[in-house]
């Protein structure tokens, strides 16, 4: 960042500017929305300048900037487009102390000024450090449409009603006043109206007494953060405590509100280190406090992510819970291997499955997997492989079936492994797997497939292949 954005008091300062043509003009304009008292000196001020200066908007002196003309003078605008005038006139303000910029000239100029999107008092400022005017342009464009012409006004009822918010406790409550009253009411742009508008919000929001917080449980999807549901955004938006498991990507977490006090439940892939009770404890207390919790837990929370037992807490506290779900790892690594989850006349089912249960590995139906044609999408298969291999090879399935793993579906250093039954182990264990992966049993990769369908099945060898 070569500049850093403030915002600057110029509530009856001085603003100077020299120039009497088109570069003044547009500077004017927007000076013109400050509290700032605007000097213009110019030889020969346009039409528009002499109308201001009749109006008492600003002052003009009808002549060329001379020593002594920017005493105390706050901020300082050269817009003569004139090189040379432009350098004696900022020399000058330059030496009086004031913060001078050059109109156009980048280099020489001590401040830029920024698009500006008006809602005053909130003030939107864009700056691309004179880099693309076009992409400030455009920004400036998008929230102009975006926000109500009427945020300002809001803004400044709202300002004028801060003192009736001792009636609210601190924190949630006040934040969830608020939160109404800009996003979810209709306010009226007569003030008087919106008055009685904030007065009966007041009352509603003082009328509810339930004074626990609430509990969101939130699928946060394989990684990537684009694939991140609306819903689950706009929680991390509103938390106030963030409890998330292990596999949540750093991405994710910026996401949630600045404020927000983050809690990593750190849960391993054998064996939680913090243990579910004082996950549940966790989550209960902040909520029982008045937070509004989110738990983050990867992909969708309702696949192997133990989130009945955090109901269960919640309800038996009475607290108010919901589930926003998530892209589970399944379809994310499927869309990774370009292959449906289920195909007409190949798999007209598939099933979920764990690698590893809290007793140790996990016993399935191994005989009715060992079919052909069975898909299965096995989760925290990794540790299990060995055995997985060995039970279904026992239990008759093909040694040829396809295997693939895909490890961190989604995110920037997803790899793939295509193997067979035969061949999953040793090849997992020399691909050195770190992150988690998920196994299909019975699902190659498109191309791959694409590449045995093509020649003689005799030969098909499905040499164990990382793609990155
Ligand atoms: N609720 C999660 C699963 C939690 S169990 C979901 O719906 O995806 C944790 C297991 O999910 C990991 O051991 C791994 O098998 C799988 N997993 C989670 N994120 C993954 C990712 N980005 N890529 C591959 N597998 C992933």
């Amino acid at each position: 960042m070569k500049h850093f954005p403030i915002f600057i008091a110029v509530e009856g300062r001085r603003i100077v500017v020299s120039g009497g043509g088109e570069a003044a003009l547009a500077k004017l304009r927007l000076l013109l929305k400050t509290e700032a008292h605007l000097n213009v000196f110019a030889a020969e001020p346009a039409q528009e300048i002499r109308d201001w200066a009749h109006k008492g908007r600003l002052t003009l002196t009808p002549r060329a900037l001379e020593p002594g003309d920017t005493l105390c003078a706050k901020l300082f605008y050269a817009a003569n487009e004139d090189e040379a005038e432009d350098a004696r006139v900022a020399a000058l303000a330059h030496a009086d102390g004031a913060l001078v910029n050059i109109v156009d000239n980048l280099n020489d100029s001590a401040f830029i000024t920024p698009a500006i999107v008006d809602r005053d008092p909130v003030t939107i400022a864009i700056g691309t450090e004179g880099a693309a005017p076009v992409l400030a342009r455009t920004i400036k464009k998008d929230l102009e449409e975006k926000l109500p012409a009427n945020l300002g006004l809001l803004a400044r009822i709202g300002k004028a009603f801060r003192n009736r918010m001792e009636a609210l406790p601190f924190g949630v409550k006040r934040r969830d006043f608020w939160l109404d009253y800009y996003f979810n009411t209709d306010v009226s742009t007569n003030a008087t109206e919106a008055q009685h508008t904030l007065e009966t919000l007041l009352e509603k929001h003082l009328q509810s007494d339930d004074k626990k917080g609430r509990v969101d449980l939130v699928g946060a999807g394989p990684g990537d953060p684009e694939l991140l549901t609306l819903k689950a955004r706009n929680a991390l938006d509103k938390a106030d405590v963030v409890i998330y498991d292990r596999l949540v990507s750093q991405e994710i977490l910026e996401l949630a509100r600045r404020e927000a006090t983050m809690i990593s439940a750190g849960k391993e892939g054998f064996g939680p280190s913090v243990s579910q009770d004082e996950i549940n404890a966790m989550i209960t207390g902040h909520a029982i406090n008045g937070a509004h919790v989110v738990r983050l837990k990867s992909g969708d929370p309702t696949v192997f992510g133990r989130l009945d037992e955090e109901i269960e807490a919640c309800e038996a506290l009475n607290i108010d819970w919901r589930i926003i779900p998530g892209i589970t790892a399944a379809s994310a690594a499927v869309a990774s291997i370009g292959q449906s989850l289920t195909k007409r006349g190949r798999n007209s089912g598939i099933r979920f499955l764990t690698g590893h249960d809290t007793k140790g590995f996990a016993d399935h139906d191994w005989r009715a997997l060992a079919q052909k044609g069975e898909v299965a999408a096995i989760y925290m298969g990794k540790k299990s492989a060995r055995f997985f291999q060995g039970r279904l090879l026992m239990h008759g399935a093909d040694p040829a079936t396809p295997v693939t793993v895909i490890e961190n579906a989604s995110r920037t250093d997803q790899r793939i492994l295509s193997t067979t039954l035969s061949e999953l182990e040793p090849a997992l264990s020399n691909a050195n797997l770190t992150g988690p992966a998920l196994t299909f049993l019975g699902l190659a990769p498109r191309a791959a497939l694409q590449a045995a369908e093509d020649i003689n099945p005799q030969e098909v060898a499905y040499e164990p292949r990382l793609y990155t």
